[in-house]
């Protein structure tokens, strides 16, 4: 039977068994500063409290604007408990029943992906943006001298991280879906210097998911290597009940692609501090080679130091992890569940967005991005309604809000998309919406409602 979860239940509960076991080592004399004044830390934790109202509520599904939302209790509880030893899983000195906690779900996530659980490489870190780092690190180190491949709506991670590898970095444009074009990306590769294409698997902005099952030949073709970007969408690979036959081609793809990235803190429902980097085959182990010193004693198994760039990463992380995958598998009825909700939000939304007469999509939605905008004459026109929306839905009586996002467009988009306006500005702000909350389901009829109602009056 499911009975409603009580966060302070499960903390109280871990908390007080951490304690035990940490008492089983027996008593010792704590330091002064393990005593206070507790009035004092009383009012400054009341203090916290109230700063943090200075927030929007990511945790409701009124808030449809960008990619955020709480962990899980389940992830809350278990990190709660491993940080109360504060384990550090960059050796298996510093976190050894993380470090194993790690294991099991990296060879779950390869898994998933389609990669061979026993010769894959891969784990944690603390972000998609070093997952990715290290992704290209190890393409500049295999094709050396040769540029990344990206496309013009990829995360601007990679342009960055050329920036720090040191890297040219090359942005292939998109289509009217905002996915990478091909015949642009042939034409690119044949000038035989590019050494890695970045395929993003859910675009942080639309949502849009590059064609990778056509890029992998193309790519190896002309000698080059291939990443897939999933920190954002990665998961969706667990739901192709509700996805396009093209959407879920590309997907079943990343099987053949040479790395992913996945980010647990994005649709993982972990606290931020958990991203994930995939290598399809191990023989990349050497890559990292590095001495320390300091750090590899405790046994001959891999320390996950000898295989990442960071160093220091929250044993916790790997523990909240690990015990959500408990709860929520990696398949279609366990974490799939939790994802299916929102990609049915942004399908039903953009129905009733098509039908409406103050808006239209800005395109079809392929996960759970939905982007739209008024129908107004003019460029100065939307951006001002788009601002306006914005500002006006989330203000007012709390219990009324509705929190929305906004995305910048240039005319060459809106008319690829047969939007044709007067273009009197270089750019204009349009509506974007995150639907990664599975309660948004039943709101989206409200939520329809609001914004054409905040549309109109701000017209
Ligand atoms: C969020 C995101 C990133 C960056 O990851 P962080 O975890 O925010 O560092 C990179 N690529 C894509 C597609 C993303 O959505």
């Amino acid at each position: 039977m499911k009975q409603t979860i009580r966060l302070s239940d499960l903390i109280g509960n871990v908390v007080s068994k951490m304690e035990a076991q940490k008492a089983t080592f027996g008593p010792f004399d704590t330091h002064i500063s393990q005593k206070a004044n507790l009035d004092q830390v009383n009012q400054v934790l009341d203090t916290l409290i109230t700063r943090l109202e200075d927030n929007y509520p990511y945790f409701h599904p009124q808030y449809a604007a960008q990619m955020l939302k709480p962990a899980h209790p389940v992830a809350q509880a278990a990190y709660v408990a491993a940080m109360m030893l504060n384990p550090n899983n960059h050796s298996i000195d510093g976190g050894r029943a993380t470090t194993y906690m790690e294991r099991e779900v990296m060879k779950d996530m390869a898994t998933m992906f389609g990669y061979d659980p026993e010769n894959f490489l891969g784990h944690l870190t603390w972000s998609g943006t070093t997952a990715n780092l290290e992704a290209l690190w190890i393409s500049r180190e295999i094709n050396p001298g040769k540029a990344i491949a990206h496309s013009s709506d990829a995360h601007y991670v990679h342009g960055r991280m050329g920036e720090v590898l040191n890297v040219p970095t090359v942005a292939i444009p998109t289509d009217n879906r905002g996915r990478m074009d091909l015949v642009a990306l042939e034409e690119r590769l044949k000038a035989g210097d590019i050494g890695v294409v970045v395929a993003t698997l859910g675009t942080t902005g639309l949502g849009a998911v590059d064609p990778l099952a056509d890029i992998i030949p193309l790519a190896r073709k002309y000698g080059a290597r291939v990443h897939v970007d999933g920190a954002y969408g990665g998961y969706f690979i667990l739901i192709p009940d509700v996805l396009d036959d093209e959407t879920n081609r590309h997907y079943a793809a990343i099987k053949d692609a040479d790395s992913v990235v996945v980010d647990p803190h994005k649709h993982g429902l972990q606290p931020y501090g958990c991203g994930a980097v995939l290598f399809r085959d191990r023989t990349v182990g050497p890559y990292y080679k590095h001495d320390s010193p300091y750090t590899y004693f405790a046994s001959e198994d891999l320390h996950y130091g000898e295989i990442q760039l960071e160093t220091s990463r929250a044993g916790a992380a790997a523990a909240a992890l690990w015990a959500t995958l408990q709860i929520f598998p990696l398949t279609s009825d366990g974490l799939g569940s939790i994802l299916r909700p929102g990609r049915q939000a942004a399908q039903l939304w953009y129905e009733l967005i098509s039908k409406s007469d103050v808006l239209q999509p800005y395109q079809k939605p392929e996960l759970d991005i939905i982007v739209y905008l008024a129908k107004v004459p003019s460029m100065s026109k939307l951006d001002q309604v788009s601002h306006d929306t914005f500002l006006n839905a989330s203000a007012g009586d709390k219990t009324q809000q509705t929190h929305l996002a906004t995305y910048n467009v240039k005319p060459a988009q809106l008319l690829a998309r047969g939007i044709d306006l007067v273009y009197d500005r270089e750019s204009a702000r349009i509506m974007r919406s995150v639907l990664m909350k599975p309660e948004q389901l039943a709101l989206v009829p409200e939520l329809h409602e609001h914004v054409e109602e905040w549309t109109r009056r701000s017209m």
